[in-house]
């Protein structure tokens, strides 16, 4: 089957200044990255923050520019940024990220955001927008008296349900989710996984759903990639992920979510500080902090390769061929 969204290559490098000096240096936020997502499904992008997985998700909507590799979309290349046949292709993609309140307008109504898309692509004759916008309301739980409200006067939960109606309006048919529930309670954002995925079944919408939580996005994706520095460190579909991690990496994101019941003694506990973007670790960026690290890790990066269960892994002792053993 033919992908909807294809990355090949992508690379996004970011100058920064640092020092007493304001010396310049580059940091590679996003460093090869190929990635395809199937009409419908849902692809999960997870790492802990600097792993470049929003920057990634900026670019696969053309809102941050590749430096190097390429999207195809609908099987062809994405044409020109800002030409029409780009706009037309961009309507079919849409944005929904953590804060909603950022998100929305304070100055406008929830039904004159949600029906923004509409003017803007022009999909609709004006007389048609007021149904339309009653229509996505209630397909995100919306009621029909909170359509002349401000954003204020909602919660939390009922304004992400507005982004997601705004987003819907073009009639998407890749929503980019980026930290989505994060900012919501926990019970809301059961409720909110659950009308998302609901829409999307409804709708056939492919979805990448770019969280820290693992949690919830065992929830919600078929597949899984893991971040790390920019690069993607494993990947497969997310039942194998969840069941049996194999690149260190990805065993300490999975070790550490809580199990109803279960003590968290099995969680492996990474050492060293968190990844800085700014200062990339030679060899496999993971070295620092894996247990299984030995001299090759610290000289050469390993490569993104298949290594059996449909699962891609870039590591030098994770082959899938004999269990690793500890250095
Ligand atoms: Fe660890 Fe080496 Fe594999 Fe990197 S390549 S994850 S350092 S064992």
């Amino acid at each position: 089957m033919t992908p909807l969204i294809e990355a090949r290559n992508l690379v996004r490098i970011y100058g920064t200044r640092s020092g007493l000096f304001g010396r310049t240096s580059s940091v590679r936020a996003v460093d090869g990255v190929s990635l395809a997502v199937a009409p419908g499904e849902t692809l999960g992008i997870v790492g802990e923050s600097g792993s470049g997985k929003s920057t990634l998700g900026r670019m696969l909507l053309g809102i941050d520019d590749a430096q190097e590799g390429a999207i195809h979309f609908e099987g062809r290349p994405m044409p020109e940024r800002g030409s029409a046949e780009w706009r037309r292709l961009r309507a079919k993609m849409q944005l929904v990220f953590q804060d909603p309140l950022a998100a929305l307008d304070r100055r406008l109504t929830i039904a004159a955001q949600i029906a923004e898309p509409l003017e803007i692509h022009k999909l609709l004759p004006k007389e048609h927008h007021a149904m339309r916008v009653a229509e996505l309301m209630a397909a995100v739980g919306l009621r029909a008296d909170q359509a002349e409200r401000y954003p204020h006067e909602l919660s939390g939960g009922q304004r992400q349900r507005a982004v997601i109606a705004r987003a819907l309006a073009s009639r998407p048919r890749l929503l980019v989710c980026d930290e989505p529930v994060s900012a919501l309670d926990v019970s809301i954002q059961a409720q909110v996984i659950n009308m998302m995925r609901d829409l999307q079944e409804q709708n056939g919408i492919a979805m990448i759903f770019i969280s820290h939580d693992l949690k919830v996005v065992r929830n919600v994706a078929d597949r899984v990639a893991v971040m790390y520095l920019g690069r993607i460190m494993e990947e497969a579909s997310s039942d194998v992920i969840f069941r049996s991690p194999q690149h260190p990496y990805t065993k300490a994101l999975v070790s550490s979510i809580p199990v109803p019941g279960k003590p968290l003694r099995d969680r492996i506990i990474l050492q060293g500080e968190p990844p800085n973007p700014a200062s990339r670790p030679s060899g496999c960026a993971f070295h620092p902090r894996c247990p299984l690290a030995r001299d090759i890790c610290r000289s050469i990066a390993p490569e993104l390769r298949e290594i059996g269960d449909g699962r891609t892994a870039a590591c030098h002792v994770v082959t899938g061929e004999t269990a690793p053993v500890a250095a």
